[in-house]
């Protein structure tokens, strides 16, 4: 048997995305000795993690990394236009004096905060990809580090050994079901496409277009680039290959855009650098793993149409972090799973809150016809137009700023109630009887959406 190389750290994090590079970076900075191990660590060229909310700028300048944020040709958001047919309404950051948010290439923020990481004291990166957790041989619950191999030497695995793990593997994580073994559902798929000089009806804020039969978003992520994500219910998409995808966006799309989106949008489409990803939720689960962490979208996902995935992920390594600073010795086991389990419901005053939020604007916001939940989309319109908190509470929410899931809950009700209200006003008198069947409705089916969303919260 060939003698492997076998090296020995603090703190082992798997996988330097969005949570591993900053958590290399807060707890290289706190001194603690750290392996960061990423599979590739080339720019990637991917749709997601590309408008940062306020909330989740905050937890950057938190954790000393809002410099990552310069010289990316980052671009301000100052809020939301959601249109929906003629009808729009413009939801700006104005809960408590927010600043701005950021749109940008993904790639370049990663490669941003990668830098970061690697400047860091006490950081050692390596390129390798991790294939085991090391578990102890009288403790098989015990994980006491990694086993990985790299491109140059694919035949003999290295060893690494910790005392804590952290496992940032993203949203495929093959170590996910080590600690998370709730189910992944997908409610959707997004396509993604760069749309060049596109002409947005309210620069300078992310669009969210209601359209048939999902929404579609729209934000700038460079000086000349746009991203437009296209929302397709279910997990199967039109082929690509057999030119099913471009026809669909050319005949079922493009009419329901905002006119000004056309020439940059036929543009991409004939380009064809059209790139998909599914749209995942998992509800978080207690990290109780002696020696091991899961963290970022290993370990809890929403749908991605509020943007709230990095935010949640950077206050996660806030709280980490934090929790960390509590403990000396990482072999005190007993001391650092205390802590895990603090973290599961501390980071749930903001995950918990962004999770429903997510979820439960996603169903409103792609129904359509005649349905329950089209009466709460109207009510949800209706809502933002009233102005003042039905704005700045909702966009607080969204924004990660406000951490506080009793608002979120009092809102979607209040949303609810006021989409009753505009169906019954909406009517002749004589059709009274059938406008409070469809209001009554609307709320049951307002109770149905959230219900089981706040339950999934409230387990380990
Ligand atoms: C379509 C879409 C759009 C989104 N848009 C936004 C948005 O606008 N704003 C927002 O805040 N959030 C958005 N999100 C969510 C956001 O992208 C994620 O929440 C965030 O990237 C999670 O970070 P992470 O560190 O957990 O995973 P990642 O950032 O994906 O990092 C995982 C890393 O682990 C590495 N890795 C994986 N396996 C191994 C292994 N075995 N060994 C070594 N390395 C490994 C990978 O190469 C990668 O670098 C979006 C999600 C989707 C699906």
């Amino acid at each position: 048997m060939p003698s492997l190389p076998t090296v020995e750290f603090d703190v082992i994090i798997v996988g330097a995305g969005i949570a591993g590079t900053a958590m290399a970076h807060a707890l290289g900075t706190d001194g603690r000795k750290v392996l960061l191990l990423e599979r590739d660590w080339r720019e990637p060229d991917r749709i997601v993690g590309e408008l940062l909310q306020p909330g989740g700028i905050k937890a950057l300048e938190s954790l000393g990394l809002e410099k990552c944020l310069e010289g990316i040709d980052a671009i301000h958001c100052k809020g939301y236009n959601v249109i929906q047919d003629k009808n729009s309404v413009l939801l700006p950051y104005s809960y408590e004096n927010a600043k701005n948010g950021c749109g940008f290439h993904h790639g370049k923020f990663i490669m941003s905060l990668r830098t970061a990481a690697k400047a860091a004291p006490n950081v050692t990166c390596v390129e390798g990809t991790v294939k085991t957790l090391l578990t102890d041989k009288d403790d098989e619950s015990h994980v006491i580090g990694v086993s990985y191999s790299t491109k140059t030497d694919k035949e003999n695995d290295k060893l690494a050994y910790a005392p804590l793990t952290i496992v940032c593997d993203g949203c495929h994580s093959k170590f996910r079901k080590e600690v998370n073994k709730k189910q992944v559902t997908v409610s959707s798929t997004f396509v993604g496409m760069i749309l060049e000089d596109c002409k947005l009806p309210n620069p300078g804020h992310g669009h969210v277009v209601l359209v048939d039969p999902s929404p579609i978003l729209l934000y700038q992520i460079g000086t000349h680039d746009t991203r437009a994500l296209i929302d397709i219910p279910g997990s199967k998409i039109p082929s690509l290959a057999n030119g099913d995808l471009s026809k669909y966006m050319m005949e079922k799309v493009l009419p329901q855009l905002p006119e000004s989106v056309h020439p940059s949008f036929i543009a991409a489409v004939k380009k064809g650098n059209l790139k998909s990803m599914p749209n995942q939720h998992l509800p978080p689960a207690t990290n109780t793993r002696k020696g091991l962490l899961l963290l970022g979208d290993a370990n809890n996902m929403r749908h991605p149409l509020t943007g709230g995935g990095m935010t949640v992920a950077f206050w996660d390594v806030v709280h980490v972090r934090d929790l960390l600073r509590e403990v000396d010795d990482l072999e005190n086991y007993d001391l650092v799973q205390k802590q895990m389990k603090s973290l599961h419901w501390r980071r749930k005053q903001l995950s918990s809150t962004v999770n429903i939020l997510a979820n439960a604007l996603y169903a409103l916001f792609a129904a359509g016809g005649d349905s329950f939940e089209k009466v709460l989309q109207d009510g949800c319109m209706e809502y933002f137009k009233l102005g003042g908190i039905c704005v700045s509470t909702p966009i607080g929410l969204l924004s990660g700023m406000l951490h506080d899931p009793k608002a979120l809950i009092t809102h979607f009700f209040a949303v609810a109630f006021y989409g009753m209200y505009i169906q019954m006003t909406r009517g002749p008198l004589y059709l009274l009887p059938y406008l409070l069947f469809r209001a009554i409705g609307a709320l049951v089916v307002a109770a149905i959406i959230v219900f089981p969303l706040m339950m999934f919260e409230l387990q380990n």
